[in-house]
Formats: C-alpha cells, sequence, structure tokens
C-alpha cells in the first residue's frame, strides 16, 4: 500500500468513526459495540480471518495429494526481505505426507495489491493441480 492509499483508507476510517451511531441512543456497552460493528461492516469494512503475521490458508480449487489422498492446504510467507524487494512464498502442501508445490514471488518496494497475491496463488494452486 502506498502512503497515499493509505492516507484515503485512513479518512474513509475517520468518516466512518465520525458516521457511527452515538452511545447516547445505546442502553448497553453491548448494544453500542454491536451498532457500531453494524455500521463498519454495513460501510464495507472488511475483517480478514488473521492477524498479521499468520499464514492464510485457502481450501478451495485444490486437487487431493496424488501420492497419499490427503486434503492439501495453502500458505504463504516472506522469505527474503529488503528495503528494495520482498520474496513471498506461496505454496500447496499435503497435511498427510507433506509433499509440496511452491512458486516464489518478487515484489517490489511498493508491495503486492490483494489481487497480486491472489494471482500468485493460484499459480501455486495451478501447479499442484497439474503436478508440472
Ligand atoms: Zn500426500
Amino acid at each position: 500500500m502506498t502512503q497515499n492509499e493509505r492516507l484515503k483508507e485512513k479518512q474513509r476510517l475517520i468518516e466512518l468513526f465520525e458516521t457511527s451511531p452515538s452511545i447516547v441512543g445505546s442502553a448497553t456497552w453491548r448494544e453500542y459495540y454491536e451498532q457500531t460493528a453494524d455500521h463498519f461492516l454495513d460501510n464495507g469494512v472488511i475483517i480478514p480471518p488473521c492477524k498479521v503475521g499468520d499464514s492464510v490458508r485457502r481450501m478451495d480449487n485444490l486437487d487431493h495429494c496424488p501420492f497419499c489422498g490427503e486434503q492439501p492446504k495453502t500458505s504463504f510467507w516472506v522469505s527474503q526481505h529488503s528495503y528494495e524487494e520482498e520474496i513471498v512464498c506461496f505454496s500447496v502442501t499435503c497435511t498427510g505426507c507433506g509433499v509440496s508445490k511452491t512458486k516464489k514471488v518478487k515484489f517490489g518496494r511498493d508491495g503486492a495489491t490483494f489481487a497480486d497475491i491472489q494471482k500468485a496463488m493460484d499459480e501455486a494452486i495451478k501447479l499442484w493441480n497439474h503436478r508440472v
């Protein structure tokens, strides 16, 4: 994310706080939190099912392992990090026998968009499914 994109997102979040329901209309803190959470979700806030540092797993479109028949898992992690670039590994690994296919992708200083990440993981899944 560039500095400019971050500023825009920050401004959008501030606007969501400014337009969120008032505590005055709520009987309890819990009610206030629920109304505020609904307001944020209704306005497009996305909460990924992970926190910074977690690896993300997606189970769709994956063929079972050709060696043991188990369901594989996907994950990605940064394998090298420098001021200029990051090398990120996108991997599909069998949960049974541990065999895996990994796609390494280099990202520049501007980082990667969600579409870049999606594309790289799709390539890793293609590698796994086609055993190339
Ligand atoms: Zn296996």
